[in-house]
């Protein structure tokens, strides 16, 4: 097992991989820009390194620093998170050919997952089911409308490159969709600096579940279950929970058979997520991250594993240490992801945290580096936290759920809690009844 580890990262996820790590007495190197030298992961990390200025681009993304801080600190493998570096294919290339172990999938995999056109083409040689569409990247008009006119409008206009819920374009027409892919591919290019867009049917009222698999490589493939995330903003997750209140065991099993069975085809190694949309009985595979996801933790209170800890032992070459191909849920576990920003504009709200008191009792989690004095940087992710509740059933989760999010109090900065307060108490999501433009449609009706 390693000695030591390079976190690449910072925040949330940074303390949750170093928390892992001493409980599998591995020693932590942490690194930060010059904006977080008072980070809580830097005050907890084994030793730290600072790798640049505040901008992204001169600290997480800067590939010579990182590389030179598991130098200088003798690490034995870098953990790369989620966001940032952790689905850079040349990242992980270089990690290796240096000599450090990359805590990921092949990067092989990494590439052919993150174009998203390659990766519906592997999930279709898998036999996994997806969205009528263009299957390929468009460049000509004339051929979108005409995929168009085939598959039925509304459809979407998605960027090859995209992520993070960015690079998506809805057209109900055809003079629509003229617009959407001409401004499409203008937004792809400058912001993943490739223009190829591809076009899906535009589901109406789907629900997003995804499915977490852990792969090691010796041969063993685990289904960890399904997630829903259907409540979400811009594309962008905002709640997610366990088991799907939507999915019947029957369908679940069937979807857990092919998934694992992709795997097994592509000698897929670690963590990974494949994400499908849910509408009317069938699943359609939409894309897949090839990391840790951030709603991860939702996975862990039901079954009890700790993902972070497996990424390491098949990274190091062991074998899971739960072999299950299919896990049963234990109980039902909801996560909120609280973000530093105005609830009602969507504002991002960096600043000084002057209270802050994380709820606490049983089947209570939070994830979080957020500390009283501590002051949230405005270069990185608006996620300063993530609640997350496990009870028995449904009811009972979403009855702590409420209550935890009663007692959280982050003074100073404006986060997103009244709105989650709001949301949880409506009937839809007491219910478990909403899609994937539920959110938005609950936003547009109500002043928070
Ligand atoms: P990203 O990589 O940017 O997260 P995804 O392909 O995973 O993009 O899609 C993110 C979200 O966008 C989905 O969860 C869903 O809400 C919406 N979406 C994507 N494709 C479609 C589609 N064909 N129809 C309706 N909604 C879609």
């Amino acid at each position: 097992m390693f000695k030591k580890i390079l976190i690449a990262n910072r925040g949330e996820v940074a303390v949750r991989i170093h928390r892992t790590c001493r409980e599998m007495g591995i020693a932590t190197v942490a690194v930060h820009s010059e904006a977080d030298a008072t980070a809580l992961h830097v005050k907890l990390a084994t030793e730290s390194v600072c790798i640049g200025g505040p901008q992204p681009r001169d600290s997480y993304l800067n590939i010579p620093a990182l590389l030179s801080a598991a130098e200088v600190t003798d690490a034995e493998a870098i953990h790369p998170g989620y966001g940032f570096l952790a689905e850079n294919a040349k990242f992980a290339e270089i990690t290796q050919k240096l000599g450090f172990t990359f805590i990921g999938p092949n990067p092989e995999h990494i590439r052919q997952m993150g174009d998203k056109i390659e990766a519906i083409r592997a999930a279709q040689t898998f036999g996994l089911p997806t969205i009528p569409g263009s299957g390929g990247a468009l460049s000509e008009i004339e051929e979108a409308l005409s995929v168009a006119e085939k598959i039925g409008y509304p459809v979407i206009v998605k960027a090859a490159a995209g992520g993070g819920g960015r690079g998506m374009k809805v057209a109900h027409s055809a003079p629509a969709l003229r617009t959407a892919l001409h401004v499409a591919m203008n937004e792809a290019g400058a912001a993943f600096g490739d223009n190829r867009v591809y076009l899906e049917k535009f589901l109406e009222k789907p629900r997003h579940i995804e499915v977490q698999v852990l792969c090691d490589s010796h041969g063993n493939v685990s289904i960890l279950g399904e997630r829903d995330c259907s409540l979400q903003r811009r594309h962008q997750k905002i709640i997610e929970e366990t088991p799907s209140p939507a999915v019947s065991d029957e369908q679940r099993q069937t979807l857990f058979a092919k998934v694992a069975a992709a795997c097994k085809s592509m000698g897929y190694l670690g963590a990974g997520t494949f994400e499908f949309l849910y509408e009317n009985g069938q699943f359609y595979f939409i894309e897949m991250n090839t990391r840790l996801q951030v709603e991860h933790p939702v996975t862990e209170m039901v079954t009890g594993i700790d993902v972070v800890a497996e990424q390491i032992r098949v990274a190091a070459g062991e074998k899971l240490r739960h072999t299950l191909p299919v896990f049963t849920p234990r109980g039902h576990s909801i996560e909120c992801r609280i973000n530093a920003e105005d609830p009602q504009t969507f504002i991002p709200s960096p600043g000084k945290v002057t209270e802050y008191f994380a709820p606490g009792g049983l089947g209570v989690r939070v994830d979080s580096a957020l500390y009283p004095g501590y002051s949230v940087p405005p270069y990185y992710d608006a996620t300063v936290a993530k609640l997350i509740v496990h009870g028995a059933t449904r009811e009972e989760a979403v009855t702590r759920l409420k209550r935890a999010l009663e007692e959280f109090v982050i003074g100073g900065i404006k986060t997103n809690i009244p709105l989650h307060r709001k949301l949880v108490a409506t009937q839809a999501f007491m219910r478990g009844e909403y899609t994937i433009h539920s959110l938005e449609a609950f936003l547009a009706e109500n002043r928070l």
